[in-house]
């Protein structure tokens, strides 16, 4: 089985490196920006749009006398952000991505236009590459591994950077293939992605448990295991909106004003590291002690389990969710899932998704589904044969039954499972 991973560390350039990795993330922005101006002109003349046709400006750019600065950076980093381009608008032709941008049913966004050389002008669609500005919170560039090398906690990048060091808390595995160097926020930081050959994993483990995400409780098992959020989220949130509300009483783009949006963008920087950081602990954990993890499918889930929250939560404990608020806490259950797929796969286990549909509604002990069984947030009290829950552990002990049921009409042999490890050997360990 090979298993790519990507490792991410701080890096800690000094003040003459730092000059030429900004250098080199200004010419990687400027080479996306003028070389997606040029694919707006071909989109309007109806060309397809592919690196080979791209790359061919990179050249003539060059030898612009005002683009010489280009010639000083890493090249092999604007062939790179090149080939980015190419993916962001192969992402655009990909009629499964706007399949999917539609389930999600977000706001639209007001129209965006892009004025072409001759004057006319093309609408910017969803899904189409956007221009990178200076301000924006993240940028990077990427170099292949080839050019570069690594030696204990430092990195030597070509053109003469000099060793960089990274704080490398953890050992890197396998084989690097590319090294990306990112700003966010004032912050450098390196990632390697790696590719390793592994022997096809069994999980040490034979039991299995459903998943109830939520807001008040981030996480219940359908063993009883309660993960809370965490606390230090919300004292920055508190901080987030202060801020947000000094930002709006300012003159847009002012110079107060931008002060604000790197504090803002930096605050943002510091609560999504808390909750990575917080995610990748609770997911290592699920995933070493179970061999089979059932969640409820986000896809479906997603819109209407945070519509439902709120709905429920109009009370007295919990202050309505600002729409930041909730996003942060969606894109947080997307994360949590996406981890826990690929640290199953990593050991042998498996993740399955379930049709969230009535999982709350649903009495895990007879089976009868009806509104009325959940009179309030917290407590479950099922109509029909009078059992009384913790609705959360509940609805859990439901996505688990319906994770069985997932697997039994599979065979455990869905795609992209390990098949050495049968469902049928996982079992519940708890009940
Ligand atoms: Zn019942």
């Amino acid at each position: 089985m090979k298993i790519s991973q990507y490792y991410k560390f701080r890096l800690l350039p000094n003040q003459e490196q730092e000059i030429l990795l900004n250098q080199a993330i200004g010419s990687a922005r400027f080479v996306w920006n003028q070389i997606l101006a040029k694919s707006f002109e071909m989109f309007s003349k109806d060309e397809y749009i592919r690196y080979e046709t791209l790359e061919k400006n990179l050249v003539p750019l060059k030898k612009i006398p005002d683009c010489s600065f280009l010639g000083k950076t890493y090249s092999a980093c604007l062939q790179q952000k090149i080939k980015d381009l190419a993916k962001a608008w192969l992402k655009f032709y990909n009629s499964k991505e706007h399949a999917r941008l539609k389930e999600n049913k977000r706001k639209p966004k007001k129209p965006k236009f892009f004025k072409l050389a001759d004057g006319a002008e093309i609408q910017l669609r969803p899904l189409m590459p956007r221009f990178k500005k200076k301000s924006d919170g993240e940028q990077s560039f990427r170099l292949p591994f080839a050019d570069c090398k690594v030696l204990g906690d430092r990195l030597s990048l070509p053109k003469k950077t000099g060793w960089i060091k990274f704080k490398k808390s953890q050992e890197i595995k396998g084989k690097i293939t590319s090294v990306t160097i990112k700003k966010i926020c004032g912050f450098w930081y390196v990632s390697f992605c790696t590719n390793r050959e592994v022997v096809e994993p069994i999980h040490p483990s034979k039991s299995a448990i459903g998943v109830d995400l939520g807001v008040k409780k981030l996480i219940t098992t359908s063993n009883g295991q309660v993960f809370d959020p965490i606390n230090s989220f919300k004292t920055n949130q508190i901080k987030l909106s202060r801020l947000q509300r000094k930002q709006r009483k300012k003159v847009k783009f002012s110079q107060n004003w931008k002060k604000l949006n790197f504090k803002i963008n930096k605050l943002h920087h510091h609560i999504a590291n808390i909750r990575h950081d917080y995610l990748q602990k609770i997911t290592t954990t699920l995933s070493k002690n179970h061999a089979m993890i059932a969640v409820e499918d986000l896809k479906v889930a997603n819109m209407s389990k945070s519509a439902n929250g709120t709905a429920e939560n109009q009370g007295k404990n919990v202050k309505a969710k600002s729409g930041l608020n909730k996003s942060i806490l969606d894109q947080g259950w997307g994360m949590l899932i996406g981890m826990l797929e690929y640290k199953q796969q990593w050991r042998g286990g498996l993740l399955v998704k379930v049709d969230p549909k009535y999982t709350s509604q649903t009495c895990s002990e007879c089976g009868h589904v009806a509104k009325e069984n959940r009179q309030t947030q917290a407590k479950f009290e099922c109509v029909g044969c009078g059992y009384v829950a913790n609705a959360d552990l509940n609805a859990s002990r439901n996505i688990l039954s319906a994770g069985h049921a997932v697997l039994s009409v599979e065979g455990g042999c869905g795609k992209g499972r390990p098949k050495k490890q049968k469902a049928s050997e996982i079992r519940e360990e708890v009940a």
